[in-house]
């Protein structure tokens, strides 16, 4: 699995973007470099990409990049901010196995991480995704801003009948490398909204995500740090340990960098030294990830059920299969 930011520009400018895209990133990597990239994870068994940026869209020939990934029969998501989704949703709405739209809060939250008026133009957006009966999914980062519009967040999803995701908000990478400061939301203000989050799941709201993922944010000993070693938990008791998932980035999956970087994740840009698809092809740069020592464990929700599906969690691999018929029977899925 491949998650791929095609391009760093946005038209966006969201305050807690992790990446500053749009702001600080702006490459794109040529097309012909895109497609054998493409033919490249073809070759290696890739059996999903998640096209995000940036914003996707913005890309002058992201319908081309699409319709390249689905003639070879690799299953797609896009993750998007929605803005543009009208514009391409006739071309890309047989191609998309999966839209993921980002809402952030209530009208007020949205728009003031995300710009004024973009909470009207993300719910137009799943209103079109439903319209062309795309399977669409909203995805939330939960931070200090909207740390408490869960209910209104679960409501809204539950007046459009698709499902939800929580994240944990991200640490913004630096320009001049590293990672900057994590958001400041108190360790039991987080605990508190993801046992709400899970209670939700448990009463039958369209809540994504499995619950040995809740378990481990629940179990996790403190939010100022996102991701642990394998040296941090050796001295953590064994209860503590087996909550926590393994990680399998850059073994079965990868991140893309807009650059053409390739990285375990995103949360490990600026942190690891990566390989380039443009300079030494995607099979050097992957297999270079296989020479690194990165953490095991993160707490966040999107990787470590990316995690939980490499390790065959079968609550999660059941979920990849109900919602892969659902895509079939043209519905959503909860
Ligand atoms: S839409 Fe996404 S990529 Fe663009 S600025 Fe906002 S968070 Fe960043
Ligand atoms: S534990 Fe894995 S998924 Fe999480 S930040 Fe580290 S490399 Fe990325």
């Amino acid at each position: 699995m491949v998650n791929w930011a095609i391009t760093g520009k946005c038209n966006l400018k969201c305050t807690h973007c992790y990446g500053e895209y749009g702001r600080v990133q702006n490459e794109e990597v040529p097309l012909d470099t895109i497609k054998k990239t493409i033919d490249a994870l073809r070759a290696m068994g890739t059996k999903r990409i998640t096209i995000e940026g940036g914003e996707p869209l913005v890309r002058k020939d992201a319908e081309e990049i699409i319709s390249y990934i689905y003639d070879r029969g690799i299953e797609m998501s896009l993750c998007t901010n929605g803005v543009l989704l009208e514009r391409h949703a006739g071309f890309i709405k047989d191609k998309i196995d999966l839209l993921v739209l980002s809402l952030e809060g209530c009208e007020e939250h949205h728009d003031a991480l995300r710009g004024a008026g973009n909470f009207s133009k993300v719910l137009n957006a799943i209103e079109v995704a439903k319209k062309h009966n795309m399977r669409a999914l909203i995805f939330t980062c939960l931070i200090d801003e909207n740390i408490n519009d869960i209910d209104f967040l679960i409501a809204t999803a539950q007046k459009y009948a698709v499902n939800i995701a929580f994240n944990i908000g991200v640490a913004k990478v630096e320009k001049e490398g590293g990672r900057g400061q994590l958001n400041k939301v108190a360790d039991d203000d987080y605990k508190a909204a993801f046992l709400k989050i899970s209670n939700y799941k448990r009463n039958g709201a369209p809540v994504f995500y499995s619950e040995s993922n809740f378990k481990q944010v629940l179990n996790w000993p403190t939010f100022a740090k996102e991701k642990f070693s394998p040296e941090d938990i050796s001295c953590m008791d064994e209860g503590l340990k087996k909550t926590m998932i393994p990680c399998y980035a850059g073994v079965n999956y990868c991140y893309v960098e807009c650059d053409g970087s390739v990285y375990p994740c995103y949360q490990t840009v600026g942190i690891i030294q990566a390989k380039n698809i443009a300079i030494n092809g995607f099979k050097e740069s992957f297999e270079h990830l296989s020479n690194i020592s990165s953490c095991k464990h993160c707490y966040n929700t999107a990787l470590s059920e990316l995690n939980l599906q490499c390790k065959l969690d079968l609550r999660s691999v059941l979920k990849v299969i109900a919602n892969y018929r659902s895509t079939l029977s043209g519905g959503g899925s909860h």
